[in-house]
């Protein structure tokens, strides 16, 4: 059974993590799947619980910048970014200190790390009273679509986790952007809640994995290119909607679609980002029970939080 528990019982989801138990808590970007991060035991039900295939790397949530960079490494830039964007959702890949305590399954065995210190009051919360690193994915099964409700938890974990932590629907809805800091030059392994613009404001022009001359999967391993699948095929950049497909809109939605769920009415990438994992699983839904044919998502703009929106969105899209 899977104990549903409410803001005022973060001493109890505290001491589950410190058993070494999987708690399920609100960041501000999803919900995440958490566990001691020093606990390799527990780490490794992580793995166990959303049935990940491979040991993919887990970010480190901490409750401030002086807790995770006791794990890290850090240099002028990790600073200068974690007194700007901390607590928030940004992620920093640093160097592991040789001292770190942290479970060498979190890293996945490589020698850096990457850590985060959120922003949600549950999260803080939480960490605090964990007292530890707490090690944690998105709480969804592998490949699935992110979780930004309890509800949506519980959809997919129920019975494989102790708890779930319930703090309403998530405010940014689109994982942390993951920052590569350990090279020359900071590398964008994933588009977040952070919008690489902004980034770019206070390291100068950032490299996309494509550009620092490595494959993707091999810079940041676990960045599936086939992720956050809905069971119903996704059709990317749509000008028209037909009469079997769900629709999956951006502004003035097109006509003709079975169903139709709004990102954004008035155009807002951010409104959108918060939206858009509750609108492909709604419209899954929708989809299955009405026998259509797949998901129809127009275009969004590339500004803002758009690149993660259309990196969520290819990875949807992407043959299983
Ligand atoms: P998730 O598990 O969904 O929160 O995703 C975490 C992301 O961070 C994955 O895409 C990992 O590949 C990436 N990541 C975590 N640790 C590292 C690391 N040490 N080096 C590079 N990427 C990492
Ligand atoms: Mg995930």
């Amino acid at each position: 059974m899977t104990e549903r528990l409410s803001p005022t019982d973060v001493p109890r989801a505290a001491a589950l993590l410190r058993e070494g138990a999987l708690v399920s808590f609100p960041t501000e970007t999803v919900y995440g799947l958490g566990a001691d991060a020093r606990n390799g035991r527990a780490v490794a039900a992580i793995f166990e619980a959303k049935g990940r295939p491979h040991f993919n790397p887990l970010i480190s949530h901490f409750p401030d910048a002086e807790s995770a960079f006791a794990e890290v490494v850090p240099d002028d830039r990790a600073r200068a970014l974690a007194a700007r964007f901390w607590p928030g959702p940004l992620t920093l890949v640093l160097p592991r200190r040789a001292d770190s305590r942290i479970d060498l399954l979190t890293g996945a065995g490589l020698d850096t790390l990457a850590v985060r210190v959120p922003a949600h009051p549950l999260a803080q919360a939480l960490l605090r009273a964990a007292g530890t690193p707490v090690a944690a994915p998105s709480a969804n099964r592998s490949g699935g679509v992110s979780p930004t409700t309890a509800a949506h938890v519980l959809e997919g974990l129920s019975g494989r986790i102790a708890a779930v932590v319930d703090g309403g629907p998530c405010e940014v809805g689109v994982e942390s952007t993951v920052l590569d800091l350990s090279g020359l030059t900071p590398v964008l392994l994933r588009p977040g809640g952070v919008p690489a613009e902004a980034i770019e404001a206070v390291t100068g022009p950032l490299l996309r994995p494509e550009q620092a001359g490595e494959g993707e999967a091999l810079r940041s391993p676990g960045m599936m290119l086939s992720h956050y699948a809905p069971g119903l095929p996704v059709r990317l950049d749509a000008r028209e909607a037909a009469p079997d497909e769900a629709l999956l809109a951006f502004g003035p939605p097109l006509p003709g679609a079975a169903v139709t769920w709004n990102l954004s009415g008035r155009g807002d990438p951010a409104e959108a980002a918060a939206r858009l994992f509750a609108g492909l699983r709604w419209l899954d839904a929708e989809g299955a029970r009405l026998n259509l044919r797949g998901i129809a998502a127009m275009p969004v703009p590339m500004a803002g939080l758009g690149e993660a929106i259309n990196d969520r969105l290819r990875r949807a899209a992407a043959p299983r």
